[in-house]
């Protein structure tokens, strides 16, 4: 982490109770930052907080609410930037999802994973941008998409198509908002080691056929996306805006053609 790059910024990260979300709001902590972190369970959150290095901007703050739902969004949002005396950086985490061949997909997990993965990327960030633009604050949104944003996911349709619509999300908005001085864009990590994945984390000869499908032959850590979070938040990509940067280990260069090039 730098000293202090993020000294005076209010963050609100969603889905930070654990995995990619937790390590990108202590990253910011850790550079300084105040954050609000959004979770379903405040018991989680709390334990995530308590263990984040103290700013002297004030206190981190718990957001607790399901980010797919309207009005626990607005609350949320509301609370957070009263709490914190503002709002500079929106880190859209939080995401999920459930396998099923795709003739037997049920409608309610398909519709949930999309409400999570879409409409909770949605509606923080229309509060964000609202608070945004009527105090001209030039703020930064990052979404946390997938490399399943191009690459197809069959057994998670749901999964799938919130990713690709993330894409678009983004530059959709980069493109509304780019002549404000709002800056929207994506990180898309490959196979990361998160809860989300403890299925072949744990099971040596999964772990080793999911690595040995990476160009670099590894998984990647929650701490390699949080910097490229930090990174796409700070002054240091004052100029990047609409853009999905890939956190992969090589996963989208079609590894196969490492072998088979003829
Ligand atoms: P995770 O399951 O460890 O964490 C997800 C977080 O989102 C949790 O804190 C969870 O409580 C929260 N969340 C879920 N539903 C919510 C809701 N309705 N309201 C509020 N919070 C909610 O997963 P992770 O691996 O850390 O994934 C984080 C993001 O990264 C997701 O968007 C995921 O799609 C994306 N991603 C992960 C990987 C990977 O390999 N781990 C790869 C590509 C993309």
């Amino acid at each position: 982490p730098y000293k202090d790059r993020f000294a005076g910024k209010k963050v609100l990260v969603t889905g930070a109770s654990q995995g990619i979300g937790e390590a990108t709001a202590l990253r910011f902590a850790q550079e300084g930052a105040q954050v609000a972190l959004n979770g379903r369970k405040e018991d989680k959150l709390i334990a995530v907080r308590d263990a984040m290095p103290k700013v002297s901007g004030g206190e981190h703050v718990i957001a607790a609410g399901d980010i797919s739902k309207e009005a626990d969004v607005e609350r949320l949002m509301r609370e957070s930037i009263e709490a914190m005396g503002g709002l500079d950086i929106l880190v859209c985490n939080a995401g999920y999802q459930i396998p099923s061949p795709s003739e037997d997909i049920k409608l309610e997990d398909f519709e949930g994973v999309m409400a999570v993965n879409v409409t909770g990327v949605m509606l923080p960030c229309r509060a964000a941008l609202k608070y945004w633009l009527e105090n001209n604050i030039h703020g930064v949104i990052i979404v946390n998409s997938s490399v399943h944003q191009i690459i197809p996911k069959p057994h998670y349709l749901g999964y799938s198509a919130s990713k690709g619509a993330v894409g678009n999300i983004v530059r959709s908005l980069a493109l509304e908002y780019a002549s404000r001085g709002i800056r929207v864009n994506a990180v898309a990590p490959g196979a990361i080691v998160t809860p989300i994945n403890m299925s072949w984390i744990n099971d040596p000869e999964q772990y080793k056929a999911v690595s040995s499908h990476i160009p670099m032959k590894r998984p990647g850590e929650s701490r390699e996306i949080a910097d490229t979070v930090a990174f796409l938040a700070s002054e240091e990509s004052t100029y990047i805006t609409g853009q999905t940067l890939y956190v992969d280990g090589g996963l989208t260069l079609y590894g196969d053609f490492e072998k088979n090039w003829s």
